[in-house]
């Protein structure tokens, strides 16, 4: 437990006043949502009944967290007020927060804090999924840049040969924050790009390789071929490519980011979510939601349309973020 707490300790000691001020400023409206709905379910009350406690998991759910997550909550919330039989509602939100936090840290163990930290392949190969228009490109953008700024060697290549725009698009990103991308006309074969990438990768000694996919789900057999022949040759290059699949979510759209985390995790072996848009929206709930219910890790939060406007994501301090009543 201790060394749980010191290692905690450590983490938030990294996260710099400025991440944090952005976190905030990105999460402002799902808190201010969160609290006035809470708010209101308080008033009048003293101490915590099954009544709140109703009261409470619609609150939970109308911020998008999840029926499933908001009754595993609601559920540790009744253990504890059966300890505490008298348990005031001034309490409430650090029992809350405790809570939350506890049930959230079992689906994010072990996250490295830092863009510096060792990678456990070189080259590192993520391959970006999702559908049109989560954010995919702007997020490698904003990795490729976290990660240049922290000393590795970037190289991104430009599989998206489908939509008109995709190549520019993440050209422009390449030449904004100077790392190489390998690309090929548009219609090409995302295949074959993402072949070259890894060939030039390779050559480069690169240490991390982003690879941008177009975004299509109409066909579930037909993007899990799709991105079995883009295993299928990159492993020609790097056994065991790619080693991380990464997909974006559009947090701002709610349960339908459910839907599709549930679709691509049911297609394709995703190992890592990032969740985009959480500036500009109340519905920032979802992240527990999913950090939850997917035995997948959330590794990346976007709260903005700019370059430095992604973090590393780590429970603890969303939570706190999410319950800090003075920001
Ligand atoms: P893709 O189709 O999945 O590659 O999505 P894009 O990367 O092209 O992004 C679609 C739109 O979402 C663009 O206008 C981005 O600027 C915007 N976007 C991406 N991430 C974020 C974010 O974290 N916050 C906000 N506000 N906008 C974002
Ligand atoms: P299939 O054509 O669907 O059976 O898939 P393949 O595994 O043969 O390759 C898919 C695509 O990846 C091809 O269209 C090639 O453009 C590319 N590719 C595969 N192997 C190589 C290679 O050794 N060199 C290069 N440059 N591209 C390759
Ligand atoms: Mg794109």
């Amino acid at each position: 437990m201790s060394s749980f707490f010191f290692a905690m300790n450590r983490l938030r000691a990294l996260f710099t006043s400025s991440q944090k001020k952005k976190l905030e400023a990105g999460l402002s409206q799902t808190k201010q949502s969160f609290f006035a709905k809470l708010g209101t379910a308080l008033v009048g009350k003293s101490k915590v009944d099954d009544d709140l406690l109703d009261e409470l998991e619609e609150v939970l759910i109308r911020s998008d967290v999840g029926v499933a997550t908001t009754l595993k909550i609601i559920e540790a919330l009744e253990k504890r007020v059966a300890k505490d039989k008298f348990l005031g509602t001034d309490a409430l939100g650090q029992i809350m927060q405790e809570e939350i936090t506890h049930i959230l840290a079992y689906s994010n163990p072990e996250q490295p804090q830092d863009f510096s930290a060792a990678l456990p392949h070189k080259p590192q190969v993520v391959m970006v999924v999702g559908v049109n228009g989560v954010g995919k490109t702007t997020t490698i953008g904003k990795l490729a840049h976290h990660f240049h700024q922290a000393g590795k060697k970037v190289v991104l290549g430009a599989a998206d040969t489908f939509r008109a725009g995709a190549i520019d698009q993440l050209q422009i990103w390449a030449d904004r924050v100077g790392v190489p991308l390998v690309k090929q006309a548009m219609g090409s074969d995302p295949a074959s790009v993402a072949f070259d990438t890894l060939q030039s990768a390779v050559a480069q000694q690169a240490d991390i390789v982003f690879i941008d996919t177009a975004g299509r789900l109409h066909n579930k057999v037909n993007l899990m071929n799709e991105l079995s022949k883009v295993k299928r040759v990159m492993e020609k290059v790097v056994p065991e490519a790619p080693h991380e699949v990464l997909l974006v979510l559009d947090g701002s759209t709610g349960q339908n980011a459910f839907e599709q985390a549930k679709q691509f995790t049911a297609a394709t072996a995703v190992n890592a979510l990032a969740i985009t848009k959480l500036d500009g929206t109340a519905k920032g709930g979802v992240v527990m939601g999913i950090s939850d219910q997917f035995q997948i890790p959330v590794k990346y939060i976007g709260v903005g349309e700019g370059m430095e406007d992604l973090q590393l994501f780590d429970n603890t301090t969303f939570i706190e973020t999410l319950f800090n009543q003075t920001a």
